[in-house]
C-alpha cells in the first residue's frame, strides 16, 4: 500500500502534525520513546497511509542503548519498506534545528537531522523537510536558508519549495505542507502511468 513517511526527533512537534494530517487524536506528551513500531493512519482525502515512525535523538529518561535501538529500528523500516514509501516527510523544529544540528557537526559527527535527510534521499525516497513551530521564529527566511545550507542545498530557501515546508503545526498552519507532499504524489502517479 502506497505510503508517506514521517520522522524527526522527539519533541519536534510530530505528534500534532499528525493530528492535523488526520485528524486523530494522538497521545503527545506521553513518556517519550516509547513507541517504537511504525503506527499507519488513513490519510484524509488521499487514498494512502501515513506511518508515524518514533521519534529519535535525545529524550530524557530514555538510555543510550535504547535510543540507538529505536533509530535502528526506523533506518530498517525505510530501507525495507522504501519501494512503497511514496514521500518522507523529515519534521524539524524550525526553533532549534539550527542550533542543535550546528552542536553536533563535527569531523566524526553528522546530525541525525543532517544523516536522516540524506539517508531518505540516498534511497530514492521524495522527501519534504517540515520546519515546524515557525510561529515561533522571527527570522523566517535567514531560518530557513541557514537550514537549506546545512542540508547542502543552495539558497536561498524559495528555491527549495518542493523540498522546505515552513509550517505551525500547533496553529493549524500546514498548507505549504499539505500542497507539497500533494504534489509528490501526483508526480509519482503520473509517473506510474
Ligand atoms: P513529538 O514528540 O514530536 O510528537 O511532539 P509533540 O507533538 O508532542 O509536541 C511537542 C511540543 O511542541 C508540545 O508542547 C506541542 O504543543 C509543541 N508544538 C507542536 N507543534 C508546535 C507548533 O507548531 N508551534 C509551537 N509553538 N509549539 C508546537
Amino acid at each position: 500500500e502506497a505510503e508517506v513517511a514521517l520522522v524527526g526527533r522527539s519533541n519536534v512537534g510530530k505528534s500534532t502534525l499528525m493530528r492535523e494530517l488526520t485528524g486523530h487524536s494522538f497521545d503527545t506528551g506521553g513518556k517519550p520513546g516509547v513507541t517504537r513500531e511504525p503506527n499507519h493512519y488513513d490519510w484524509g482525502p488521499e487514498d494512502f497511509v501515513i506511518t508515524d515512525l518514533p521519534g529519535f535523538g535525545f529524550m530524557s529518561g530514555v538510555h543510550e542503548d535504547h535510543r540507538e535501538q529505536i533509530k535502528t529500528n526506523i533506518v530498517r523500516y525505510l530501507e525495507e519498506y522504501a519501494e512503497h514509501v511514496l514521500v518522507a516527510i523529515l519534521v524539524v523544529d524550525g526553533k532549534s534545528v539550527i542550533d542543535i544540528i550546528d552542536r553536533h557537526s563535527g569531523p566524526d559527527e553528522i546530525p541525525y537531522d543532517v544523516e536522516m535527510f540524506h539517508f531518505l534521499r540516498d534511497l530514492g525516497i521524495p522527501t519534504v523537510v517540515a520546519v515546524n513551530k515557525m510561529d515561533k521564529v522571527d527570522d523566517r527566511d535567514e531560518r530557513l536558508d541557514d537550514l537549506c545550507d546545512r542540508l547542502g542545498l543552495l539558497p536561498p530557501w524559495k528555491q527549495w519549495q518542493e523540498t522546505i515546508a515552513p509550517i505551525s503545526a500547533k496553529n493549524g498552519t500546514i498548507d505549504p505542507l499539505n500542497e507539497t507532499v500533494r504534489d509528490h504524489l501526483h508526480e509519482q502517479k503520473r509517473d506510474d502511468l
